[in-house]
């Protein structure tokens, strides 16, 4: 990749809230271009042009990063590299995380070859894989962003607190340190106002869009009102407007939080209300709505369809 981007990581950070859109995966299942149950992204060999697609529609709406599930490069957006858990880590096999070590190193030194300018760690339910990812991406010289999939009431699966996991992340010299993934605004927030308190650097937040709350702290324990689980594909009825996740972005930006983002679940139409919510204008902006030209909703609704309108939305 030629025109690398200016600013790096670290120092856009610096200066002000960096965005980044991710959930590549649901979007593109729900698009008819991956298997739901085993999540392999052919789609990257298959229909290279749906991968690109999507990164294209996440830009627009305002992504300052774009996730590599391929890579799509754009001298405006950083390329992050991304590794995640490998559900092969075991803290108790030393050949299981020499296993996960080759693993990251493999992945990583092709997206080295590609030009990224950091590496994303994420969806981690155990420190010790995170540390390994975290040893890997030192090695290769690039910033890394570490975040933890917050799936339990409390600790990671190696029992660490996720504020204790976070500062020794950052102890260890995570460049950004953080969760994703699982939970959504209401019960990320409180935990993200925890690890803010706790860590020095850039702190990252990119829940799911969807409403979990105190009875279901992950999307994976919402159910339905026929008691069926929700997760992973009948998730829709408890998805996030582009309001909540607007309302996220800023209560997120004001605790703060520096790398905000939407995890599996996302939509351009929540990236955008995001960017605009950070006081930002995005290409897709252009086509931001505007219920005042509705023929329906606008100021000066004639009696006839104000009367229509009544009956409408009684
Ligand atoms: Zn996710």
């Amino acid at each position: 990749m030629n025109g690398r981007s200016q600013a790096g990581i670290v120092e856009r950070l610096k200066n002000g809230t960096v965005l980044g859109a991710e959930g590549y995966v649901f979007e593109l299942e729900r698009r008819g271009y991956i298997k739901a149950g085993p999540y392999v992204p052919e789609v990257v060999l298959d229909f290279p042009d749906a991968v690109r697609e999507l990164h294209r529609e996440f830009l627009r709406a305002g992504s300052d990063v774009m996730v590599a599930l391929t890579y799509y490069a754009h001298r405006d957006a950083l390329v992050a590299g991304n590794v995640c858990n490998t559900w092969a880590y075991d803290p108790d096999d030393r050949q299981a995380q020499d296993a996960v070590r080759a693993m990251y190193d493999e992945q990583l030194r092709w997206a080295v070859e590609e030009g990224i300018d950091f590496v994303i760690s994420e969806t981690n339910d155990y420190l010790g894989e995170a540390l390994i990812a975290l040893e890997v991406i030192q090695g290769l010289g690039l910033p890394a962003m570490v975040t933890l999939a917050p799936t339990q009431p409390d600790q990671t699966r190696d029992g660490y607190s996720y504020v204790e996991a976070c500062r020794i992340l950052a102890a260890q010299g995570a460049h950004v340190v953080g969760l994703n993934c699982d939970r959504g605004p209401q019960t990320m927030l409180p935990l993200l106002a925890r690890i803010r308190e706790s860590v020095d650097c850039p702190v990252a937040a990119q829940p799911v869009p969807y409403r979990t709350d105190a009875t279901a702290l992950t999307m994976q324990t919402l159910r339905s009102g026929t008691a069926q689980r929700a997760f992973p594909i009948a998730l829709e009825p408890f998805g996030c407007t582009r309001f909540e996740m607007a309302q996220f972005a800023v209560q997120a930006r004001d605790l703060g939080v520096n790398y905000v983002g939407i995890c599996c679940g996302a939509g351009p139409h929540h990236v955008r209300a995001m960017a605009e919510a950070l006081g930002r204008e995005v290409p897709a902006s252009k086509y931001s709505p505007s219920m005042d030209l509705h023929p329906m909703f606008r100021a000066d609704v004639s009696t006839k369809d104000a009367t229509f309108l009544n009956s409408w939305t009684a």
